[in-house]
């Protein structure tokens, strides 16, 4: 191997480190039947012990999180997700989701393996202005293998259309990939499992605004602890993009005359998406 490749797979190994992936797999040039047995994992670099999540995401974003929901993060000097996803490639260089599905390939990473019926990766426009994330799949996504399909899924296309766009313009997916039992809550290590992948949705994506459907995608992507009823509607700098959060379309359906946060909040998406 010559220099040149050393650096540059150095550099991607890095900064797939500084997402907090650890395992590396080996896909082959070769054959199918080849690639289907190198998904064994391969150590290429010694493992690091797996830093917190919002350490990971703290070398990435050029955000500072903070849990006054009156004060937007501000942005700081470091690199931005997008920056570091693809330090002076250009967009034909960068990584796509295709790829990025196919380095998930049959995940086994996290218990949720065991239980899920479908991985749902993701779906809709990969040049989405806007990408949306909830928490993870129900029992209708985990059998159609497709993010937002049931009942909160109507919600959301309903929000979709009245902030004036369509469901195929946008990009939705969740914190984590597969469905945790019975719908609970997805625990923080089947989280920090799954989300280096969802960060690098986001880079490949470079969406103008990020928008987290419930708590739990607040507390992911932007750390914040926060009750999402407090922090709603707010603008915050995230990975060198934007982000804001509204309640989770499920919680509407459970308590419909909130309905009202939900629109507030798409006004306010729509207005800065038209803003250009
Ligand atoms: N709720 C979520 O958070 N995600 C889905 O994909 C569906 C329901």
């Amino acid at each position: 191997m010559d220099d040149h490749l050393r650096q540059e797979l150095k550099a991607r190994l890095e900064f797939y480190q500084d997402l907090g992936i650890q395992q590396f797999y080996r896909r082959s040039p070769a054959s199918k039947t080849e690639k289907a047995q190198s998904l064994e994992p391969h150590t290429l670099p010694a493992p690091v012990p797996a830093p917190r999540l919002a350490e990971q995401k703290a070398k990435l974003e050029t955000v500072q999180a903070t849990s006054q929901a009156s004060k937007p993060i501000m942005p700081t000097q470091r690199l931005s997700l997008f920056e570091a996803a693809a330090p002076s490639k250009s967009p034909r260089e960068r990584e796509t989701l295709e790829q990025i599905r196919e380095d998930l390939g049959d995940c086994q990473r996290c218990r949720l393996a065991t239980t899920r019926k479908t991985i749902v990766f993701g779906q809709g426009n990969p040049h989405a202005e806007l990408v949306f994330v909830g928490e993870g799949p129900g029992a209708d996504e985990d059998e159609q293998g497709l993010p937002f399909v049931g009942r909160a899924g109507k919600l959301l296309n309903r929000m979709i259309e009245f902030a004036g766009m369509k469901r195929e313009e946008v990009y939705i997916c969740n914190i984590v990939k597969c469905r945790p039992p019975g719908n609970r809550v997805p625990e923080k290590d089947e989280i920090e499992m799954c989300s280096p992948f969802l960060l690098r949705q986001i880079a490949a994506i470079r969406p103008r605004l990020v928008c987290c459907l419930g708590a739990p995608a607040v507390r992911t992507l932007l750390g914040i602890k926060e009750g999402i009823t407090k922090i709603r509607g707010t603008f915050y700098d995230f990975a060198g993009t934007r982000a804001i959060a509204t309640v989770h379309p499920a919680y509407i359906l459970r308590n419909a005359r909130e309905e009202y946060m939900l629109r507030e909040d798409f006004e306010k998406i729509r207005d800065f998406l038209r803003s250009k």
